[in-house]
């Protein structure tokens, strides 16, 4: 894979294989973290409202195009809709908050952030509401929002400009079959969690065979999942394991380096997060070298399925992943 970009269906346009995660970037670090990616020379930020920094990370990369690190066109912004906006009536509504709160006129692809529609929040009640809608609710509450109403209304924010690609997240194989038997525009890529505790090899042979690119997150598994309950945690840390480690050793790489060159060889985009500068530079040093096929059959044999991002862990009555 020397290629450092996948082109999109419908656009053409390209999207780096390696792009920064903001997911847990605080909101007072943000502004400096991004700015500092940026110019380590990242140029996908993939951000959502959940993660509650856009206005942070939006004010970083503001920093970056003002000091002429970067255009905004050689930028490709990611976020994402958050589960309590799915309805047709505030989709449009949740989106214009997020750009604004990025400081941007234009998102270079919109996710739907889970096929899970939960209760609407009003935005001047609780920004950004996350899985409970109230400080006293110990359920989730779901809505009667259908996916293609959602997407009726993401497929809008194209037709208007301001969005240039749409796709979706956390998807199976169903959720997307149905998406495709109704969609205008077909998503551009699937965000999934992927590392070698869990390849989901079918799940992306099938969806790029329908011509949509695949984001891996989490690539070094479960080290962002730590504070969440889940039984997952119990494996032992991929980026201290074994097998990683010597080869790491053998080609003067770091643990982190192996895990993401393996998704990138792939054809899969990674968007690997850290708020260190060294860190952010060795994971972004992916395209000199390559792992042999020896050592991606060494990999392959980590797979046991096992997944750290499941709503169900965190006690929230969703086995979404069953
Ligand atoms: P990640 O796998 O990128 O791990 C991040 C953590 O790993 C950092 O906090 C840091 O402590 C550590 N780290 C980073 N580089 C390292 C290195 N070279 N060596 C050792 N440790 C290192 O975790 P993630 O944040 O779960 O996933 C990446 C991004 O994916 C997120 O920031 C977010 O943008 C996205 N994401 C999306 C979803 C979704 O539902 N769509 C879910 C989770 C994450």
């Amino acid at each position: 894979m020397s290629q450092q970009h996948v082109v999109l269906n419908r656009t053409g346009d390209k999207m780096p294989l390696v792009g920064f995660g903001t997911w847990k970037v605080q909101s007072d670090q943000a502004e400096d973290v991004i700015y500092d990616a940026i110019k380590v020379g990242y140029r996908l930020i993939d951000d959502a409202c959940d993660y509650g920094n856009e206005q942070a990370v939006g004010k970083g990369i503001a920093r970056a195009i003002k000091e002429g690190i970067v255009k905004r066109e050689d930028l490709f912004v990611v976020t994402k809709l958050w589960n309590t906006y799915h309805s047709k009536d505030h989709v449009q509504e949740a989106f214009n908050r997020q750009l604004k709160d990025l400081g941007l006129d234009y998102i270079d692809l919109y996710l739907i952030h889970f096929p899970v529609p939960l209760k609407y929040v009003p935005l001047d009640k609780a920004y950004p509401p996350g899985w409970y809608q109230s400080e006293q609710a110990t359920k989730v509450e779901y809505e009667r929002s259908p996916i293609h109403e959602c997407w009726r209304e993401m497929e809008k924010l194209v037709d208007s400009g301001k969005v240039r690609n749409i796709g979706v997240s956390n998807f199976n194989v169903q959720s997307m079959l149905d998406l495709f038997t109704y969609c205008k525009y077909k998503p551009a890529t699937l965000q999934i969690e992927i590392h070698p505790y869990l390849p989901q090899k079918r799940l992306v042979e099938w969806v790029t065979s329908h011509d949509v690119h695949i984001t891996a997150y989490s690539s070094f598994g479960p080290v962002s999942y730590e504070d969440l309950t889940d039984d997952g945690r119990k494996a032992k840390p991929l980026l201290q394991h074994d097998t990683i480690k010597s080869i790491a050793n053998k080609k003067g790489k770091d643990p982190g380096q192996i895990l993401l060159r393996w998704a990138i060889q792939r054809g899969i985009a990674v968007i690997p997060k850290s708020t260190h500068v060294e860190r952010m530079k060795t994971n972004h040093d992916l395209f000199s070298w390559e792992l042999t096929d020896e050592e991606n059959k060494e990999l392959d044999k980590l797979s046991q399925g096992l997944r750290f991002n499941n709503p169900d862990s965190y006690g929230f009555d969703l086995p979404l992943f069953a």
